[in-house]
C-alpha cells in the first residue's frame, strides 16, 4: 500500500486549486469573460523586459553547457555574490553570500528550511490567518503545527496568544509579510513586539527559536508602505525568498533561502539547509534562472497594475456595503463572507459566477479571499456580480 498522508494530499488538493478547477470546467460552459475567477495567485502582469532581454542575451551568448547545467548545490557563486551586494546596498543588512542558497522557489525554500530546522514533534508557529500549504510542509517535516490568532479588524498578530504558545518544543515561527490571504504588511513596530518576545523567550527556555519570514510578496506594496528586512531585527533568522511574483515567475521556479550573518552557529545552519536540499532530491536551482537574477535584482512587473485593481475593488466594494479588511500588500484581499460562514458565501458567490477562496482553509473562518492579480478589465466587469449578490443578500 502506498502512503496514505501522501495518498490523502493528492487525492483531495487545496481548495484553492479545487475552485480553480471550478473556473476553468466553469469557463468552458459560459465563456471565459463571464466566470470572475479570483482564485489563484498566478500573476496577470507579464515579467518586466529585462528578463526576456536577459535571458535571449544568455541563451545567445552563453556556453549551453554552462546555461543548462548543475550548478553547485547551494546555486552558482556569481549570482549569490550578485543577491548578497544588492541586498546589502538596499537594506544596509550584513549579508553574506556564503549563507545563501538558491531553491526552486518559496514553496522549496520553505520545505528546505523547515526540514533543515525540525526534529520530530517539535513545534513550528504560524500566525493565522496563513497560507494553506505550511501546514502540509511542516508535517512534512515531521513538525507540529501551532496556530496564533489575530487581532480583529487589523489582522496583525494577536501577541497574548504568542506569548503563551512558545514553549520549550518551539522551533521555529513562520511569518509572512506582505501577507497571504490578508494583503496585510508588518510595520517596523509590529516586527519589533514580534522579535522582542520572541527575544526574551529565547533566554528564558534557553534555545534558539528561529524566526522564518517568507517574502515572496516582498515588492509588492503600495503607497508608501516599507517592509522591514527581517535580519535587522532578530539574529536566528532565515529569509525564504521567491522570484514568482515579484518577476511573474511562478513557472520558473526561482527563489533563495537567505540565513542572517548574525544566526547562531550559522555553519551548522547552512549545512543543514544544505542537507535539507539533498534529501529532498532538489540538486540544484534551474541554472538558466539563477543566471538570469543578476541582471534583474531590483526589477519588478508593473505593480502599478495591482494597485489599482486593489483601489478599484475596495472603494467599489466598500460602497456596495462589503466589510473589506484593505491590504497594504501582495495581491489579496479579504472580504467578510456576508452571513460570517465563508463555505456558505463561497457556494453563493459561484451562483454569480464569483470565484472567492473561503478562509476557512486559512486557519480562520467568516472570510473569503480574492485574488486580484486579474486584468482590470475582470475587475471592472465583475462589480454588478458582486453589487447584485450584497443586494440579493440583504432581501434574504
Ligand atoms: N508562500 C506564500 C505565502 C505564497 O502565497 C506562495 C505562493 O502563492 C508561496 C509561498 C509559494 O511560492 P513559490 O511559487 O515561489 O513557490
Amino acid at each position: 500500500m502506498y502512503n496514505q498522508k501522501s495518498y490523502k494530499l493528492g487525492a483531495t488538493g487545496s481548495a484553492i486549486r479545487e475552485l480553480f478547477e471550478y473556473g476553468k470546467r466553469r469557463k468552458l460552459e459560459i465563456g471565459e469573460d463571464n466566470v470572475f475567477d479570483f482564485s489563484l495567485g498566478n500573476p496577470s502582469v507579464p515579467s518586466p523586459d529585462i528578463v526576456q532581454k536577459t535571458l535571449i542575451d544568455l541563451i545567445e551568448n552563453v556556453d549551453a553547457t554552462k546555461l543548462h547545467g548543475y550548478t553547485s548545490a547551494s546555486g552558482d557563486a556569481f549570482v549569490k555574490e550578485a543577491i548578497a551586494k544588492y541586498l546589502n546596498e538596499k537594506y544596509q543588512a550584513k549579508v553574506d553570500s556564503n549563507l545563501i542558497y538558491m531553491t526552486c522557489g518559496a514553496a522549496a525554500s520553505l520545505t528546505i528550511t523547515l526540514k533543515a530546522l525540525c526534529n520530530k514533534d517539535e513545534e513550528v508557529i504560524v500566525f493565522a490567518p496563513f497560507f494553506p500549504e505550511y501546514k502540509v510542509f511542516i508535517e512534512n517535516a515531521l513538525g507540529k503545527v501551532v496556530v496564533v490568532g489575530y487581532q480583529e479588524e487589523t489582522f496583525l498578530p494577536d501577541f497574548d496568544d504568542f506569548k503563551n504558545k512558545i514553549n520549550q518544543k518551539t522551533k521555529c515561527v513562520i511569518i509572512n509579510s506582505p501577507n497571504n490571504p490578508s494583503g496585510v504588511v508588518y510595520n517596523q513596530k509590529t516586527i519589533e513586539k514580534l522579535t522582542d518576545i520572541l527575544k526574551e523567550k529565547e533566554l528564558e527556555f534557553n534555545h534558539q527559536i528561529y524566526l522564518v519570514s517568507d517574502e515572496p510578496y516582498r515588492e509588492l506594496v503600495y503607497g508608501d508602505i516599507v517592509v522591514p528586512f527581517i535580519t535587522k531585527y532578530y539574529d536566528d533568522s532565515i529569509i525564504c525568498y521567491s522570484f514568482s511574483k515579484s518577476l511573474s515567475l511562478p513557472g520558473e521556479r526561482i527563489g533563495y533561502i537567505l540565513v542572517s550573518s548574525s544566526c547562531n552557529d550559522t555553519k551548522g545552519v547552512f549545512a543543514s539547509i544544505c542537507g535539507a536540499g539533498r534529501s529532498l532530491g532538489f540538486v540544484c536551482a534551474p541554472a538558466l534562472f539563477q543566471l538570469m537574477v543578476p541582471k534583474c535584482l531590483g526589477y519588478t512587473s508593473d505593480i502599478k497594475i495591482y494597485e489599482e485593481n486593489r483601489n478599484l475593488l475596495y472603494q467599489e466594494l466598500t460602497s456596495y456595503g462589503y466589510d473589506v479588511v484593505k491590504p497594504d500588500g501582495a495581491f489579496y484581499m479579504f472580504v467578510k463572507a456576508l452571513g460570517n460562514d465563508a463555505l456558505k458565501f463561497s457556494e453563493l458567490a459561484k451562483k454569480y459566477e464569483l470565484l472567492l477562496v473561503p478562509s476557512d482553509s486559512f486557519g480562520c473562518s467568516g472570510y473569503v479571499r480574492i485574488s486580484y492579480c486579474v486584468s482590470k478589465k475582470q475587475v471592472i466587469n465583475s462589480l454588478p456580480a458582486f453589487k447584485k449578490l450584497i443586494n440579493d443578500y440583504k432581501e434574504i
